[in-house]
C-alpha cells in the first residue's frame, strides 16, 4: 500500500472484494442506477486498492469512485464474508481526501461544515419555544441536522412524541453530530467535532435519538474514534415501542401505508421491529410492504453524501424506489430517517404521494391527536 499507506488496515478487507466473483453486484443501488463496472462494490474496492498500490494515479478521477456510496450496507447482507464495503470506503475517502483528490461536493462539504453546524444550532433555538423543550431538563433530544433545518414540522413532532413518551420536557442538543465530515473525506475534523459534540451533551441522563444516521454514529462511529459519551443514547422509535400501550391508534383508511426500512435503521442499527410494531399499534394492523423489505429493503439514495457527490444518480435511486411503492399498490409511504425522507418525498410529489416520517405518527399517537 505504498501509495496510500493508511489503507494497509484495510488491507483484508479490500482484497476480500478485489479477488472476489462480485457476488453482491446487484445490490448496490448506485451501480443498479448508473450500470458501470467501476461502481459496483467490486469495482469500488478495486480501485481504491489499486490507488493503494500505486497501480493507478491518485487523481480526482481514480479517486471519485470511493464516494459513489451511500453507506447502504446493502452488499454486505449479500456478501459470504459479510465484508462491510461502506466502513472500508470511509478510510479509502481519508485517505484520498488527505491527497487532495476528493470530489468537489465532499470538497464543499468540508468547507461549509462550520456553517452547516452553527445554521443547525439557529435552527435548533428557533424550537426551544416549543411547549416540550426546557433547556434545563436532564432528558436531552437530538433531533437531526436534516429534520431541523429542512423539516421542521417534522423537528416539531419528534419534541411532541419524544417529551411525551419521556412524561417530561425534553432539552434540545444543539449543533450536529459531525457525520457529514467522516462521510465526506475528514475523520480528524470528524473526530475533533465529536469530542466537542460529546462534551455538550455530559450533563444529559439519556439522549433520545430521532435520526438513525445520527444514532448509528453515536452509537458505532464515535467509539470508533475513541469518543466515549456519558449519557445513554435511545432512538426514539426503540422508546415508543416500549410505550406502545401508552399510544392511541392514529386511524387511517385510506388505503396501504407501506414502511421504507431506512439503511442506517435497519441494516445499520439493526432494528426492525421497533417501526413496525408503532405502525402496526397505530393502524390497528401490520402496515403493508415492499417486496424488498427488512434486510433486501432498497436504499433511497440520499446517504453517504451521494446526493452532494453524485446527485442526478442519488435521485435517480430515489425515484426507483417511488416507482416501486407505486408498482406495489401506492398509498402513503413511511420512513424514519431525514435524509430519505426529504429524497422520497422530493420524487414522489409529482406522483401525489404522501410520504411521512414515523415521528408524525408518534406525535399523533402519544402526543395530540389532529390530521396526519
Ligand atoms: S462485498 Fe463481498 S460479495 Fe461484494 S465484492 Fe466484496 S467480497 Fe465480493
Ligand atoms: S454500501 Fe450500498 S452503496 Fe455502498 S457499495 Fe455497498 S451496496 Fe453500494
Amino acid at each position: 500500500m505504498r501509495a496510500l499507506p493508511q489503507l494497509e488496515a484495510q488491507r483484508t478487507s479490500l482484497e476480500t472484494c478485489v479477488f472476489c466473483p462480485k457476488l453482491c453486484r446487484s445490490a448496490c443501488p448506485v451501480s443498479n442506477a448508473e450500470p458501470r463496472e467501476t461502481l459496483t462494490p467490486w469495482g469500488k474496492m478495486t480501485h481504491a486498492w489499486m490507488a493503494a498500490h500505486g497501480d493507478v494515479p491518485v487523481d480526482r478521477s481514480h479517486a471519485a469512485p470511493a464516494w459513489a456510496c451511500t453507506s447502504c450496507y446493502a452488499c454486505r447482507e449479500a456478501c459470504d464474508h459479510k465484508n462491510v464495503v461502506a466502513d472500508t470506503l470511509l478510510e479509502a475517502r481519508d485517505a484520498l481526501a488527505r491527497k487532495g483528490v476528493a470530489p468537489d461536493g465532499a470538497t464543499r462539504v468540508i468547507a461549509g461544515f462550520a456553517k452547516h453546524d452553527v445554521e443547525t444550532r439557529v435552527a435548533t433555538r428557533e424550537l426551544a419555544f416549543h411547549p416540550g423543550v426546557d433547556a434545563a431538563s436532564s432528558e436531552g433530544l437530538l433531533i437531526g441536522c436534516s429534520y431541523v433545518r429542512a423539516a421542521p414540522r417534522e423537528a416539531r413532532d419528534a419534541i411532541e412524541a419524544a417529551s411525551a413518551i419521556a412524561g417530561k420536557k425534553v432539552a434540545l442538543a444543539e449543533g450536529c453530530c459531525g457525520l457529514p465530515l467522516l462521510l465526506a473525506g475528514d475523520r480528524e475534523g470528524f473526530a475533533r467535532h465529536a469530542r466537542a459534540f460529546a462534551a455538550s451533551v455530559e450533563r444529559y441522563e439519556r439522549v433520545t435519538v430521532v435520526d438513525a444516521g445520527c444514532a448509528l454514529t453515536l452509537r458505532r462511529r464515535y467509539e470508533s474514534a475513541g469518543i466515549s459519551l456519558r449519557p445513554a443514547i435511545e432512538l426514539l422509535v426503540e422508546r415508543a415501542a416500549r410505550a406502545l400501550g401508552a399510544m392511541r391508534p392514529v386511524p387511517y383508511t385510506a388505503g396501504p401505508v407501506r414502511w421504507h426500512d431506512p439503511c442506517q435503521l435497519g441494516r445499520g442499527l439493526g432494528v426492525y421491529e421497533a417501526p413496525r410494531a408503532v405502525l402496526e399499534r397505530a393502524l390497528g394492523r401490520a402496515p403493508d410492504e415492499f417486496l424488498e423489505h427488512r434486510e433486501w429493503s432498497a436504499c433511497s439514495g440520499a446517504g453517504g453524501l451521494l446526493p452532494s457527490t453524485m446527485p442526478e444518480v442519488a435521485a435517480g435511486i430515489a425515484q426507483a424506489r417511488v416507482d416501486a411503492h407505486v408498482r406495489e399498490g401506492a398509498g402513503r409511504l413511511v420512513t424514519a430517517c431525514a435524509s430519505s425522507l426529504l429524497a422520497l418525498r422530493r420524487n414522489a410529489s409529482a406522483s401525489g404521494i404522501a410520504v411521512d416520517d414515523l415521528v408524525t405518527w408518534l406525535a399523533r399517537g402519544f402526543g395530540n391527536p389532529g390530521p396526519l
